[in-house]
């Protein structure tokens, strides 16, 4: 279908970058550009329609039909390109912006050349859908008189939301939060996914027919036996918010916070829920550490510079991956290398191969950390390597604040469980433990056919 068949050839992969570092440090409107419309249509010709479309089935989660919409866009037929995405994927203007991708760690070009730009592609079709105005609210033809009800609105949540609600279920969702959105709106930054996205897609949803009760927290403001004796189904979508501690002495000093903690109140800020930065995180002319390497600490660091903090160093005890894919992870495997944020551009030192052995404090204030080089060694076989300390590796970094990204052990203590309610469904974080949002609405997705099943015995 592509108009240049060899184009994977001889355009090269193009992205469109993001906004200078000195600029969007000042704000925290979203750091990434666009392609230009002709960009655009060049980038989609490098799809070679390969035969076995790993992208699709290995790649994506929700198994978008990745070439059959990057040919649409090459022959410039936008609207059907919108159609087949919406197919499959119900929020391409998160996923866009935030998806790591797999998709183009599985593209064929990737094999011994750049992979397909598929991500920025999927978001200039979700935007021309809702630009030309066709990404419209229809509520469902009927009601079929089944009433579920949803614990939690990320994009698990709103993702079952919106399935059963086009599929005739009359839906509530129950979210113990003032707005909705799960980690899409309190932790990812606006410098990622900007909020105004996520309120204009909840905006359709209301109007499709969805009910939606914020600050109500199901197991402390209304039971799971209330929403058991009133609704169909129950599905539970609380996410895994509990946070990994790191117990050392000193752990109870002043300047001690937990990622999830900091970034929430920053988008509160901006979301106008809160006035201003809560001092005790505010990172302005401080010297922060962020301890641990993944999504949650790169955003800590993001939010940390622009806060004005002196100095932002990431400690990560895990060694330094790899500047390209191992043996031991081959195409179309999701590639384990060194990779580098928007954030980490912006001014922070990382360090890989490190331990946290005590926080240091002076008239019960955070001062510094004794950290130790580890080696990560090989376990007796079918155990996983451990990390050991350097013997004489020790020393110590001065900070005044330490955010604490080491991710998340389950879902919150006073949430339902499935345990105590086998009859209810679960999805997303929740059941999978901490993931991404493409998967969250992969699990939604799948759940929602399940209830569907459960309740009508059959699918339409
Ligand atoms: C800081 C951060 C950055 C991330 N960045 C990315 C990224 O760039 N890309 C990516 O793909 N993934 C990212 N992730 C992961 C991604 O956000 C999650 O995998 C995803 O949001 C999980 O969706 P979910 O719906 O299962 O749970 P959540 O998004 O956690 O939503 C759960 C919802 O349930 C509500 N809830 C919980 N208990 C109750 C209760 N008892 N009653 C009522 N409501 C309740 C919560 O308030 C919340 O709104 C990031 C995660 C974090 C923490």
């Amino acid at each position: 279908m592509n108009d240049d068949s060899f184009a994977f050839l001889t355009v090269p992969r193009k992205v469109a970058g993001y906004r200078p570092a000195i600029e969007r440090l000042k704000d925290y409107r979203p750091v990434e550009k666009k392609l230009s419309s002709e960009d655009l249509h060049s980038q989609a010709t490098r799809c070679m329609d390969c035969g076995i479309p790993f992208c699709h089935s290995v790649g994506c989660p929700i198994e978008n039909s990745i070439p059959e919409f990057n040919a649409l866009v090459a022959a410039n037929r936008w609207s059907e390109a919108l159609a087949v995405l919406l197919e499959t994927c119900p929020f391409p203007e998160f996923t866009s912006r935030i998806c790591p991708a797999p998709c183009e760690g599985a593209c064929v070009n990737g094999l011994d050349g750049d992979a397909v730009t598929i991500r920025e592609i999927e978001g200039a079709i979700i935007d021309y859908g809702f630009e030309s105005g066709e990404i419209r609210p229809p509520p469902p033809a009927s009601r079929n008189g089944k009433k579920v009800a949803i614990v939690g609105s990320g994009p698990a949540g709103l993702t079952a939301a919106y399935q059963l609600n086009q599929r005739g279920f009359s839906v509530t969702v129950y979210e113990a939060a003032a707005k909705l959105g799960g980690l899409l709106r309190y932790g990812i930054p606006d410098f990622k996914l900007d909020k105004k996205l996520v309120e204009r897609r909840v905006k359709l949803m209301e109007a499709e027919g969805i009910t939606f009760e914020c600050n109500v927290r199901v197991g402390s403001d209304i039971s799971a036996s209330f929403l058991k004796n009133r609704f169909d189904a129950v599905l539970l979508a609380c996410g895994a918010r509990k946070p990994r501690d790191l117990p050392a002495p000193g752990r109870d000093l002043e300047g001690i916070h937990f990622a999830l903690d900091f970034l929430t109140n920053q988008n509160q800020v901006i979301g106008g829920e809160v006035e201003a930065v809560d001092r005790k995180y505010l990172a302005k002319g401080k010297r922060v550490i962020v301890i641990g390497g993944g999504d949650t600490g790169s955003d800590c660091i993001g939010t940390s510079n622009r806060q004005g903090a002196l100095s932002v160093k990431q400690l990560e005890i895990m060694p330094q991956p790899p500047e390209k894919r191992g043996p031991k992870n081959p195409w179309p495997q999701w590639p384990l290398i060194l990779r580098e944020s928007s954030s980490h551009k912006e001014g922070s030192k990382r360090m890989f191969s490190l331990t946290t052995l005590e926080y240091l404090g002076k008239d019960g204030k955070l001062c510094g950390l004794r950290c130790a080089q580890v080696e990560w060694k090989a376990g007796k076989p079918g155990e996983r390597p451990s990390p050991k300390i350097i013997e004489g590796s020790e020393f110590t970094i001065d900070a005044d604040l330490v955010f604490l990204a080491m991710g998340f052990v389950g879902a919150e203590d006073d949430v339902p469980t499935l345990k105590d309610y086998p009859e209810f469904f679960a999805c997303g974080d929740f059941v999978s433990g901490p993931s991404l949002v493409v998967r969250a609405m992969a699990s939604g997705k799948k759940v929602a056919t399940q209830i569907e099943k459960k309740l009508l015995g059959k699918i339409k």
